[in-house]
């Protein structure tokens, strides 16, 4: 079976070439669009990005010259389907400067990667009493996960707070450490606040007290050079489609020795060396924890997404995030009624600004925005222990990418003056 081949990171792919930032808007052909009359000016990247042609040509093309089933088939089409496949997962490695290419495992998304450490790895290693740290900005896929493994092992789950300013109250990590903490649960990139935290740092005190760290990497790869050695993180996920790639694709990476010694998340085909009527023995790493046909297409067009982003260059992309959100923030504030969360740096923090109107409910907000063309989002962003420490049930998020400009700032601005215009009126 082919699977049990080992493939090399791919160092070797050629450069593509350079692309600037500030003409990145033209590939993106969902912009061309008009929405209630007016040019989409999308501001919702934190949920999920727009796709570059590029990206969505390599899917059209994969279906159209090369689908096939992977790692099976002996004939060309399937030959070729598996080395893009496997292409993508080399790309990715490389894109995070992971050690070995078996350390990237494909899932659906974050959620599901960190389902799978919580399921393969927590089951495994936690007993009654053992303790699980998470924090308060924390969205629920890096919640819920461990209230559940907790209920299964009856290890309980503690927290970091945050302080006022939206960053993390680091002078209560070394008392919340105790014993019996095995992991740190923590988000590299807040998607309310939009704080990076400081997970070099973190990583060093958690492993100085034994225990292990998984970094939720869902807004913090897409938006920064990421590299999972510098991280010191033991197990780090996210996904493909907030970094331009397909939906239904994410990435858990983790250090091999830590996967190698887990058991498979997911029962069925690919993920087996051998089956007899009573028992089976499990593939190499990643299939292990790849039961079934995987989500061939999407993976192949997240690799064209690796590229698009690495044509940029992440240094570029957080460049210009820092620069759009000094912009935004420096108006932003100029509209008396905001309330903005999270700290006031743009060096500290990711290109998402939520933010609290004094007179407006941010559903109403989102609404009448969306009648100019502005996509923001509002609720409470699937992180309601955050909300609560806000003090607000609900937020607006306006979230950037590469494809935003200062002009999709300007028309956030006019309409949010606008909409405060309307709704005084009432
Ligand atoms: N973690 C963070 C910080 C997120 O922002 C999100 C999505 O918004 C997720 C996890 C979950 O990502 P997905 O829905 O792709 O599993």
């Amino acid at each position: 079976m082919s699977t049990t081949t080992t493939v090399p990171i791919r160092t070797a792919t050629p450069t593509p070439p350079k692309r600037e930032v500030a003409s990145t808007r033209e590939d993106f052909p969902i912009l061309k669009r008009m929405i209630h009359g007016s040019p989409l000016v999308y501001l919702d990247s934190a949920a999920t990005t727009q796709k570059p042609e590029a990206v969505i040509n390599v899917l059209v093309d994969y279906y159209h010259q090369t689908n096939a089933n992977v790692h099976r088939g002996l004939y060309a089409l399937a030959a070729q389907a598996t080395d893009k496949y496997e292409g993508a997962r080399a790309k990715v490695a490389k894109f995070i400067g992971a050690g070995e290419t078996e350390e990237i495992v494909f899932t659906r998304n974050t959620t599901e990667s960190i389902n799978l450490v919580a399921q393969s790895w927590g089951t495994k290693n936690l007993k009654s009493g053992d303790e699980i740290l998470v924090s308060e900005m924390e969205h629920h896929s890096n919640l819920v996960p461990w209230f559940m493994l907790a209920k299964r092992t009856g290890a309980v789950v503690r927290h970091i707070p945050i302080l006022d300013d939206g960053t993390l109250d680091l002078s209560k990590w070394n008392e919340r450490f105790t014993n019996r903490t095995r992991l740190v649960a923590l988000t590299h990139v807040s998607n309310v606040l939009g704080t990076i935290n400081p997970v070099p740092e973190i990583a060093e005190m958690v492993h100085k007290h034994g225990a292990l760290l998984l970094v939720d990497g869902a807004q913090g790869v897409p938006h920064m050079p990421v590299s999972v050695a510098t991280l010191g993180a033991d197990f780090v996920a996210f996904s493909a489609h907030k970094m331009l790639g397909p939906t239904g694709v994410g990435v858990l990476w983790g250090r091999r020795e830590l996967l190698e010694a887990m058991d498979p998340f997911l029962g069925g085909g690919d993920m087996i060396r051998t089956v007899s009527m009573t028992a089976a023995t499990w593939n190499d790493l990643p299939w292990k924890f790849e039961a079934g046909t995987p989500n061939i297409a999407d993976v192949i067009g997240f690799g064209a997404a690796i590229d698009y982003l690495e044509s940029i260059g992440m240094t570029e992309v957080r460049r210009h995030e820092i620069e759009l959100t000094e912009y935004a923030l420096e108006k932003m504030h100029s509209v008396d009624e905001l309330e903005i969360h999270g700290p006031a740096d743009p060096q500290l923090r990711a290109g998402v600004i939520s933010f609290n109107h004094s007179d407006i409910h941010p559903h109403d907000l989102s609404t009448y925005l969306d009648r100019k063309g502005v996509a923001i989002r509002a609720g409470h962003h699937c992180a309601q222990p955050l909300m609560e420490r806000l003090g607000q049930t609900a937020t607006a998020r306006a979230s950037f990418y590469v494809y935003n400009n200062r002009e999709d700032i300007d028309t956030l601005i006019d309409a949010l003056q606008s909409a405060g215009r309307f709704f005084g009126r009432r």
